[in-house]
């Protein structure tokens, strides 16, 4: 814990191209320990202060910690997860719900969001992508293609969908079961912007503490001033030739406090139709219905909550 007072300001950074274009915003630290986004913004202030990078169109706004009090404390939450429930209100219960009336005017005011992260244990970075084009109650789209064509010139090869609709099967069943659950709780920073009209990305750059995150973090922000046209000097990097698309689609809660999982599983971990992933705590067995990946597992989670995500390979980005 710290002594220092609770945060009273988000600080930004905003530079307007004198020529009109895009209007991108780059996040860092919406969790308050994943730091490679802060470190690869400020190196961003730096390069523009300094002159050895410009923008020529639009207008970039940088925000390096986007959770000021998780960040002072060092970890994923202020008083909640602000990457869960994002909305306006005028009943603010925490910091994170005032915060989230600053963020998503925020949001509202940019077209392009592009939200670093990092992952808690090893693995390589991947994008997570929003819903194909849709005009369904849940989270209506018609941006994909812009978004995928982002997504895919950001340097990563790995590549998530399907998190809202598969988080609000998880909503769904935790209904049928009598337990409190809204879909609205899946609502981050990307699902916002888009409901705003606009793309995102969520980029997870690798693992919190790894040198690497911060460097990937820095080359995703030059490439989308890239792609977006932004800033004239850069160079477009190209997209990967095999990308590797997973789509969850199903999750998991833990429902009693002996379920157990078969073991320490690290999220991506491939696994077999019949593998056992876990066992109930009346000896239930829990396998793999098909072949894929066990995703997101937390083998800590509370009764009712996610307790690990089921993907399988996706051919989207093939076939564009
Ligand atoms: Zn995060």
């Amino acid at each position: 814990m710290t002594d220092l007072p609770i945060p009273s300001a988000l600080t930004i950074h905003q530079i307007l191209g004198l020529e009109p274009g895009p209007k991108l915003v780059v996040f860092g630290a919406v969790h308050g320990n994943e730091t490679c986004g802060t470190v690869a913004i400020r190196r961003v202030v730096q390069e523009l202060e300094q002159g050895a990078l410009s923008v020529e169109r639009g207008t970039l706004t940088l925000v390096p910690v986007v959770n000021p009090l998780a960040y002072q404390l060092k970890r994923r939450h202020g008083d909640r997860n602000l990457n869960r429930n994002m909305c306006v209100t005028n009943n603010s219960q925490d910091f994170e719900d005032r915060l989230s009336n600053v963020i998503c005017p925020l949001l509202e005011a940019h077209d392009v969001l592009l939200d670093l992260h990092s992952f808690h244990t090893p693995g390589i970075p991947f994008a997570l992508l929003g819903p194909q084009n849709n005009s369904d109650r849940l989270e209506p789209f018609s941006k994909a293609e812009e978004e995928e064509a982002l997504a895919l010139h950001l340097g990563v090869d790995r590549f998530v969908e399907g998190w809202l609709e598969t988080y609000g099967q998880g909503v769904r069943d935790r209904q049928a079961r009598g337990a409190e659950a809204h879909v609205d709780y899946g609502v981050g920073t990307t699902e916002t912007i888009r409901r705003y009209g606009g793309i995102g990305i969520t980029l997870e750059c690798g693992q919190h503490d790894e040198d690497v995150a911060p460097q990937v973090a820095y080359r995703a922000i030059r490439a989308a001033l890239a792609h977006l046209g932004m800033a004239a000097a850069e160079r477009q990097p190209l997209p990967p030739s095999q990308p590797e698309v997973i789509r969850l689609y199903k999750v998991l809660d833990r429902l009693h406090p002996d379920d157990r999982l078969c073991r320490d599983w690290r999220s991506f971990e491939e696994i077999k139709q019949g593998d056992v992933l876990a066992v109930r705590h009346d000896g239930a067995e829990l396998t793999a219905d098909q072949n894929g990946w066990i995703v997101f597992p937390n083998p800590a989670a509370q009764v009712d909550q996610e307790w690990f995500y089921l993907a399988k390979r996706s051919n989207r980005l093939r076939l564009c």
